[in-house]
This record gives structure tokens, C-alpha cells and sequence, in this order.
């Protein structure tokens, strides 16, 4: 299918054409003719599919009738209101308006946090037909009387799965009520959990659902691997990667913390690297983006809050440093590569007390990943990656008992624990129940608790 049977108009049309976009993707194909109809759609959709053009080309068609070059402020009342999870996804979103809509006389406001009031302010005083916004400063403009949602016909919930992480929902639910009742809402998310059904129910008129692959699975373009090492040789190795492969990477980390170290010990090892986390000042992690962009930085070391709704294009390698305690988050993370059909790796080092971690992430993925063992060096390139179960790797510890205790070569439906991935996903009901869990799991928490007792003692508070 091309763009042009999609009936967009000739001004869309143009600036599809010039940001070099012949064909849409699965998700726009189906949403775009839903969404120019005035219908509802819950959108099942992961960042990489190319859903934000898939909202944000049907809505600046939906509001070209009101776009006009008039100076005065009531000429632009904020008709369409797009809601992200996070200050980096609004201004994806907002480039994304501007992008599309560079040939329509429509006015757009990007509105985040952690900037200056003022300058948001004045902009929603001249008038402006679509606002892109984080809940919590748009609230703060609401309280401020900056903005008035009386004509707003269009709304857009983008991410609705990291709204709900992040703790948003009320935010939302506050700004719903503001909004008039009769309206056209879109809401996308990668995951559907009860919660994010309720709120789909609450906001959403007899809506089309949409969805792009299965719920919860990753770019199929993406390779995914696992490096099992000891905790303790985690940077070793990952300095052994980088310097054995000149490509940038996108490397995510647990904490701000790790984040802020694990930058400054890659930037030791002679190896440009910066960090972005929650911790960091808008202006220092745009900076630090931008930078990555222009190819100035070779390794961006991220958190997850930090790291959504980056649009780095042509990302082909993301590293996961630590496995994330969420498996829908190493979807999250691995959406940075593979973006829109291109080819992607994702590596991940994983360490004994990560396995279970990879279980629940190979289930949701719907497949295993193969466990690759590497003799760490911590000086690049003399590593030797081999598929694991062959010859031992001489680094000595835990990384070598966990080898010893894992799963080889198993069949690719079949996880460790037998679990049979042909079935349909179900996220764990109960992670702190020690007690619960397959044999395997079992057994390497049994072998976690002896290799701390040798260490010294069992922490008072495990997990
Ligand atoms: P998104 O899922 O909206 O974050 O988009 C992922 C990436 O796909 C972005 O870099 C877009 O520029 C790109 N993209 C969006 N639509 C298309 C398309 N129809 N063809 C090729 N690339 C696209």
C-alpha cells in the first residue's frame, strides 16, 4: 500500500513525501482510515511501529478546516490535546506535528516540565490548536489559567502503559474531567493490563481497536542475545564489547546511580560515553542526546525513565547492562533499535542472579534467547564469545557455576523451566514469594542464598 491511497490531503501528503515516507506501516494502514472517520482507537502499539505518524497525521487532517493565519488568539483555541509519559516523547511527538504539519497554518506547544514556566505560557496565550504535553505541567498550566480546553475535539494518550508506571493516572483522569464530553480520543500503549482496559473504557467512545504484531512482543527485526558473566565482571565485559564493536550504543541500566558511575568508568576506559537519568536537568539531557544524535557521543548510558521516547534513527544496538526487573520494560528498551523495519541487536549481560529475569522476559518475547559465554577482559576485542555449553570460559566464580547450572541447547518453543511459549503470555502473579517459582528458579535461588552465605551473610532484607 502507498500513502497516497490513503486519502490524506495534498499538504499532509507533501510532507510525507518529503520526509521520504512512500509506504505506511502496518499500524498507520489500519489506524489513519479509523482516525480520519472520527471513530475512537485503542492503539496496540510499541514505540518503532511508526505509530506516532499514525495519530499525528489523521489528527492535523481532522484540524485543517480550523487552520487559519489569523494573528488573533481566539482564532487558535487548543483543539487537540497529545499526552505523553515523558518530556522526550512530547518533543518526539511535537517534531513530529511540526514535521507533518509544516504546510498547514495550524499553531503547536510542546509543555513539559523542569523548564521555566514563562516561555509555555506565552505561547498559550497567543493561541495554539494542538498542545503536546506531560500531565503534570499541564496541569500546573490549567491551575494557572493559562489554557482553556473548551474546544478541544481531539485527544491523544500516547504510551498509556508508562503513564500508568509512572504513577500518572490520576493526572490523567483530572484532565479528563476538564474535557468536553463530546470528543474524538485516541489512546496508544504497547501493553494492555487491566487497569490500562479500565481507563480505555473510561475515555474511549465504542472504539476500533487497532494493534500491529501480538501484544507485548518486540520488533521482529531485533536479534537478541545474552552474555552470561559474574556480576563483578559486568563492566569488563561490556568495555570488552565496546571496544571490540565501533558501533553506538544505547547501553540501559537499573538506577540513576549506575547510570552516572558506569558513564565515567567507560569514559576511563578511553571510551565516549555520557548518561542520562531522571537526575539530570532537561537542558543536560538534551544536550546529551543531541550529542548521541550528531554521533559526537559513541555510548549513551541511560535509565528507563530517562530513555523514553528517544528517537534515535539507525540505532542498531542497544545493551542492556542489567536485566530490567519489568520484562514489558526490555520491550520498552529494545524498541530503541530495530526501529520501522531496519535491522537491530540488542545484547544483554546477564549475571546468576538475572536468570529469572530472562525467564519471564523470554516468555512475554515468545521465544528463548541463546546464552553466549565470553572470556572477559576488560581490554577489548581479545574476548571470545562462543555459544554457551561449549568449552568452560576460564573466568572463575559465579559466572562459571551459573553456566554450570544452566540451560543448553534447548528447543526454541521450550524454555529452561519447560515453560511452553506457545502459550499465550502471563505476567508472574507473585515475585516475592520465595517459595514459588519452577525447579530451576528454585534452585538458583537455593544456590544465590549459599554463594552470600560465603560471602560474608545473607542480607537482612533480600529483594
Ligand atoms: P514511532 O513508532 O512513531 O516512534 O516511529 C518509529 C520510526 O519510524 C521513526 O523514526 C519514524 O520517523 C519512522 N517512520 C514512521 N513512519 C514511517 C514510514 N511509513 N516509513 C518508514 N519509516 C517510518
Amino acid at each position: 500500500m502507498q500513502f497516497s491511497e490513503l486519502g490524506l490531503i495534498p499538504e499532509i501528503q507533501l510532507a510525507v513525501s518529503e520526509a521520504g515516507y512512500t509506504e505506511p506501516t502496518p499500524i498507520q494502514q489500519q489506524a489513519i482510515p479509523f482516525v480520519l472517520a472520527g471513530r475512537d482507537v485503542m492503539g496496540a502499539a510499541q514505540t518503532g511501529t511508526g505509530k506516532t505518524a499514525g495519530f499525528t497525521l489523521p489528527l492535523l487532517q481532522r484540524l485543517a478546516p480550523h487552520a487559519n493565519s489569523l494573528p488573533s488568539p481566539a482564532r487558535h483555541p487548543v483543539r487537540a490535546l497529545l499526552l505523553t509519559p515523558t518530556r522526550e516523547l512530547a518533543v518526539q511527538v511535537f517534531e513530529s506535528v511540526q514535521t507533518y504539519g509544516k504546510y498547514l497554518p495550524l499553531r503547536a506547544v510542546c509543555i513539559y516540565g523542569g523548564v521555566p514556566m514563562g516561555p509555555q505560557t506565552q505561547e498559550l496565550l497567543q493561541g495554539r490548536e494542538i498542545v503536546v504535553a506531560t500531565p503534570g505541567r499541564l496541569l500546573d498550566h490549567v491551575e494557572s489559567r493559562n489554557i482553556s480546553f473548551a474546544q478541544v475535539s481531539l485527544l491523544v494518550l500516547d504510551e498509556a502503559d508508562r503513564m500508568l508506571d509512572m504513577g500518572f493516572i490520576p493526572d490523567i483522569r483530572r484532565i479528563l474531567a476538564l474535557l468536553p464530553q463530546v470528543r474524538q480520543s485516541l489512546l496508544f500503549s504497547a501493553t494492555f493490563s487491566d487497569e490500562i482496559r479500565k481507563l480505555a473504557a473510561s475515555m474511549l467512545r465504542d472504539p476500533v481497536r487497532v494493534e500491529v504484531a501480538r501484544n507485548n512482543s518486540a520488533a521482529e527485526t531485533v536479534t537478541h542475545r545474552v552474555l552470561v558473566v559474574s556480576e563483578h565482571d559486568k563492566r569488563a565485559a561490556l568495555t570488552d564489547l565496546l571496544l571490540a564493536d565501533p558501533r553506538q550504543a544505547l547501553v540501559f541500566v537499573n538506577t540513576k546511580f549506575g547510570a552516572s558511575r558506569l558513564a565515567v568508568h567507560l569514559a576511563r576506559q578511553g571510551i565516549q560515553a555520557d548518561a542520562i537519568h531522571g537526575d539530570k536537568s532537561q537542558q543536560q539531557r538534551t544536550e546529551a542526546l543531541e550529542a548521541f544524535k550528531r554521533g559526537e557521543v559513541r555510548v549513551l548510558v541511560a535509565t528507563d525513565v530517562a530513555a523514553r521516547g528517544l528517537d534515535i534513527e539507525d540505532l542498531p544496538f542497544v545493551v542492556n547492562f542489567e536485566l530490567p526487573g519489568n520484562a514489558e520494560d526490555y520491550v520498552h528498551r529494545i524498541g530503541r533499535t530495530g526501529r520501522a523495519g531496519k535491522s537491530g541487536e540488542a545484547m544483554s549481560l546477564m549475571d546468576a542472579g538475572e536468570e529469572k529475569r530472562l525467564l519471564e522476559i523470554e516468555k512475554l518475547l515468545g521465544r528463548a534467547i541463546p546464552r553466549e559465554t565470553v572470556d572477559v577482559t576488560g581490554s577489548g576485542g581479545r574476548g571470545e564469545r562462543r555459544e554457551r555449553g561449549t568449552e568452560r570460559a576460564p573466568s572463575a566464580g559465579r559466572a562459571a557455576s551459573a553456566r554450570r547450572r544452566s540451560p543448553v541447547a534447548v528447543p526454541a518453543h521450550i524454555a529452561a523451566d519447560g515453560f511452553d511459549f506457545s502459550k499465550p503470555y502471563e505476567p508472574s502473579t507473585d515475585s516475592a514469594n520465595t517459595d514459588a517459582g519452577t525447579p530451576l528458579e528454585r534452585t538458583v535461588r537455593r544456590r544465590d542464598r549459599q554463594v552470600a552465605a560465603l560471602l560474608g551473610g545473607l542480607p537482612k532484607n533480600p529483594g
